[in-house]
């Protein structure tokens, strides 16, 4: 559950020896393996999906549940349904021993992140790394290389994480209505998160231990 939705318990099944638990409370208690979060992460993006598809969107009908797969299918029309999954990228620009970070203006969120965004109808990865880089800060970049995935189901994401490098000027120009701050840091300097959920900290973790994927003329895309 989360503290967002109008659902009372009494909407909810119940069955013995479980209970619901919003998962902000989760996350901010650190209970359990980082898997179990997931987990329930993932269950609350299933029960959402279902909630949300219970009529067809192309003829109005009462949809029902598939048999041979998960998905939703109208007896009307046969209309297929699957779970929605959001491509989104999460980008790591480094510039030498340096590494942009960057933080929101009206989410919420303290702490340092890296440049993030959707994919967009048409786009391939790489097309959303150099957009949403160039939308947020300006920048332009090169060496585009694939690090890592993580399912992020609070909003629907599946997230790939990229490091690229800088290419040319590091004058940064900074999209004032998405982020507060926009910044160049040394890998000496960088902060972890909270917690250790979110492969946004794992990225950032992993160039201040000079761990990440190498780059260099000739590489990626
Ligand atoms: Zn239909």
């Amino acid at each position: 559950m989360t503290d967002g939705g109008k659902g009372t318990q009494d909407d909810f099944l119940h069955l013995d020896g479980y209970h619901y638990e919003r998962l902000h409370r989760i996350r901010a208690e650190g209970r359990g393996e980082k898997y179990q979060y997931f987990a329930a992460v993932t269950a609350y993006q299933l029960a959402r999906w279902y909630d949300h598809n219970r009529f067809c969107g192309h003829c109005g009908s009462r949809m029902e549940m598939g048999s041979r797969e998960r998905e939703m299918i109208c007896p009307n029309c046969g209309n297929p349904v699957y779970p929605k999954i959001m491509p989104a990228v999460i980008v790591a620009v480094t510039n030498g021993d340096r590494i942009l970070m960057t933080k929101y203006r009206n989410r919420g969120i303290g702490y340092y992140a890296l440049v993030a965004g959707f994919v967009e109808i048409g786009e391939t990865f790489e097309d959303t790394v150099r957009r949403e880089v160039m939308e947020e800060t300006g920048l332009t970049v090169k060496n585009i290389r694939y690090y890592k995935s993580q399912p992020w189901g609070i909003a629907d994401d599946l997230l790939a994480g990229f490091y690229c490098d800088l290419d040319g000027d590091d004058a940064i120009r900074m999209d004032e209505e998405e982020l507060s701050e926009a910044a160049w840091f040394e890998r000496g300097q960088i902060e972890g998160q909270p917690d250790h959920l979110s492969l946004t900290n794992e990225m950032m973790l992993t160039f201040r231990d000079g761990r990440e994927p190498s780059g260099g003329e000739g590489r990626g895309f």
